[in-house]
């Protein structure tokens, strides 16, 4: 419940909202710019964001490190080519360390309200722990995908086991020996199946649509090649390029519907599944109907091979309801000591926990009732100043959305430096600007894969409002080129 002090709030330029990988880096490029007087505020205690959320076994990154790192900030200790979460955790707490972000951080600061003054020009954001921060400029790092969505199943509270979502894993439980149910087959769940199939009597995975699931080929770096990467910068650099250009040329051209590449990328996740299953009908189940890339691609070397365990099976038929020792579906009871809901992010309305009021007293939420959008993903007319990482359409799934955090941050930078030079107190990109941007964008969507899959967190009804619409080296030119004066200039 919202409870505000009286204290005078606190004063900033720039106040940050999150401290993942979004609030570190705008952090960062503010350092290095000069820009010193921010804040990052972080609702628990601890940073890191989705990689100190997600802590459930075998939780992995399913892009390469050498890619899911800051371009920067290069680490040459990654022990294997794709980073467990805990060294990735590591990783953002020694880059906090090493660009001594620690002084600016408060922890413990939940953002529940913002509300623009158009006198002052200055945003007054409120927390749920009855703080108040005043700040000319607000940056959101807040991620798309960081409130876990657990489904209203029928009976659901009826379960009288263990039962918890991927993303707040319950380490108190012990799995060994007991019967699982995991609910859902998506990126959460292929990698912790395998890990629980490891110690549980049974696992019983409930998928409601099939995925296609590319093979990782992950393996360990040799010490030999740890020692070349942090002694010859151009060989990391050069496998980091041919990492960029594979997702580029290879997986965005099936989003975008290249049917060569799909024809190819179809092949090699069939291999991956027949390599481990042998059974036609199972087979046919985890095929699924919908085209390459219109929801995540999936990587994995040993979730095929978890389902081929006699100890694993899958369920297509929905559930139909819980019940006091496990769930029902395709009219049978099955008894769980565990329910495990890998089922994803409530990723629309965005911002749905912080209530945001712009120009005339405008909520966001009403701003948004059709689906979030934003300029380029990082401006929406009448929230001046409210700069947002990985906002709308920012989102990719061929590469490492840390490029385009790098090029919003730098955006940012940017345009808080022209505010300062031309004196001038905000800016709001104007309505017309971010409807033909957006008109621009569903269009294009129009030819690409994201619309052909049903329940996609890529979607919000009809419009495609977390996807990016192009390549990494298209959207880096065009924040790049960005005309100010297609901001209305504030005070
Ligand atoms: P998700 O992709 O949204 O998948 C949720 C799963 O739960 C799907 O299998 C979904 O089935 C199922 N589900 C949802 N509601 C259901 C219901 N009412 N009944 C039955 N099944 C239901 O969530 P996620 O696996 O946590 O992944 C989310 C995103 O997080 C990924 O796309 C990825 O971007 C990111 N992620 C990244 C990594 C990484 O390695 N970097 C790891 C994990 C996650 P349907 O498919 O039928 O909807």
């Amino acid at each position: 419940m919202e409870h505000v002090t009286n204290a005078t709030p606190a004063k900033f330029k720039t106040l940050i909202i999150g401290s993942g990988f979004s609030g570190l880096c705008i952090g960062i490029k503010l350092k290095q710019s000069g820009l010193d007087d921010f804040v990052i505020l972080e609702k628990e205690n601890e940073l890191g964001g989705t990689w100190r959320d997600n802590t459930y076994p075998g939780a992995e990154c399913d892009i390469p490190s050498a890619l899911y790192s800051y371009s920067f900030e290069h680490n040459s200790e990654w022990e294997f080519k794709w980073s467990g979460q805990a060294q990735i955790l590591k990783y953002q707490q020694d880059v906090a360390t090493k660009y001594d972000l620690h002084r600016h951080m408060k922890f413990g600061q939940s953002v529940i309200k913002m509300v623009y003054n158009e006198s002052t020009h200055q945003w007054l954001i409120t927390t749920a722990e009855g703080e108040c921060y005043l700040a000319q400029h607000v940056v959101t790092g807040v991620g798309q995908l960081h409130y876990p969505s657990t489904p209203e199943f029928n009976n659901i509270k009826a379960f009288k086991g263990a039962s918890f979502h991927s993303a707040r894993w319950d380490h108190t439980v012990d799995l060994a020996g007991k019967r699982v149910a995991v609910i859902g087959n998506a990126a959460s769940a292929v990698q912790l199946i395998p890990e629980v199939a490891k110690v549980a009597s049974k696992v019983s995975v409930f998928q409601r649509s099939a995925n296609w699931v590319l093979p990782k080929i992950d393996r360990s770096y040799a010490r030999w090649e740890q020692r070349l990467s942090a002694r010859v910068p151009i060989v990391t650099k050069s496998y980091r390029w041919v990492l960029w250009v594979l997702g580029e040329c290879v997986l965005l051209s099936g989003i975008k519907g290249n049917r060569f590449i799909r024809w190819g990328v179809k092949k090699a996740c069939n291999w991956n599944m027949r390599r481990f299953i042998k059974d036609d009908e199972l087979i046919a189940k985890l095929t699924p109907s919908y085209a390459i890339g219109a929801k995540r691609i999936l990587f994995s070397d040993n979730y095929y091979r978890a389902l081929a365990r006699d100890n694993v099976e899958l369920h297509t038929s929905a559930i139909t309801e819980f019940s006091e020792s496990g769930l029902n579906c395709a009219g049978l009871e099955h008894k769980f000591d565990v329910v495990v809901f890998a089922t994803g992010f409530k990723t629309n309305p965005f911002f749905a926990h912080i209530d945001i009021l712009g120009v005339g007293g405008r909520s966001i939420r009403d701003a948004w009732h059709d689906g979030a959008q934003a300029y380029l993903g990082v401006a929406t007319h009448g929230f001046p100043n409210l700069h947002m990482l990985y906002g709308p359409n920012t989102n990719l799934g061929h590469t490492s959305a840390l490029i385009m955090l790098e090029a919003q941050s730098d955006y940012v930078v940017r345009a808080i430096k022209y505010l300062d030079e031309s004196s001038t107190l905000a800016l709001d990109i104007k309505l017309e600007k971010e409807l033909e941007y957006n008109t621009e964008l569903q269009t294009r969507f129009g030819n690409m894969a994201f619309s052909d899959a049903s329940n996609s967190w890529y979607m919000d009804g009809d419009k495609v409002t977390t996807n990016w619409v192009g390549g990494t080296r298209e959207y880096e030119r065009r924040l790049n080129q960005i005309d100010w004066f297609d901001y209305v200039h504030m005070g």
